[in-house]
């Protein structure tokens, strides 16, 4: 089953990124988005834990960013386009080699904004 490969997937992932827009994303995302959160569970997908994210500027106490992607472990033809609101769930087909040897597929979620909390410079 692959939620559970990719939920232990997790469990050891900590791959992840240290920059301020990450670390805002990682802080901010999940009481932000506490429905995409339990959406990305069923898959067995940690929302704190993302692969890669694209980042727009901070303006205004708020951020936006363009997408978020995420790694699933299993066969993609099982995947199924998802929306949550405003919110687009989806396969994405570019994204830098993660080196995982099992089967596995990348979902981009987009758009997505948040509040900006992280203090000084970028
Ligand atoms: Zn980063």
């Amino acid at each position: 089953m692959s939620v559970e490969e990719t939920r232990e997937f997790y469990r050891d992932f900590d791959d992840l990124c240290d920059c301020a827009y990450c670390r805002n994303y990682i802080r901010e995302i999940k009481k932000s988005y506490p429905d995409l959160a339990e959406y990305l569970d069923k898959l067995g997908v940690d929302i704190e834990k993302p692969f890669e994210i694209s980042p727009g500027e901070p303006s205004g106490g708020y951020i936006e960013y363009l997408g978020a992607q995420y790694i699933i472990i299993g066969n993609k033809d099982y995947f199924r386009k998802g929306k949550l609101k405003n919110i687009t769930i989806d396969l994405t087909e570019f994204f830098p080699d993660p080196g995982i040897d099992d089967d596995y597929y990348v979902i981009e979620i987009h758009p997505l904004k948040l509040k900006w909390t992280i203090e000084g410079e970028i």
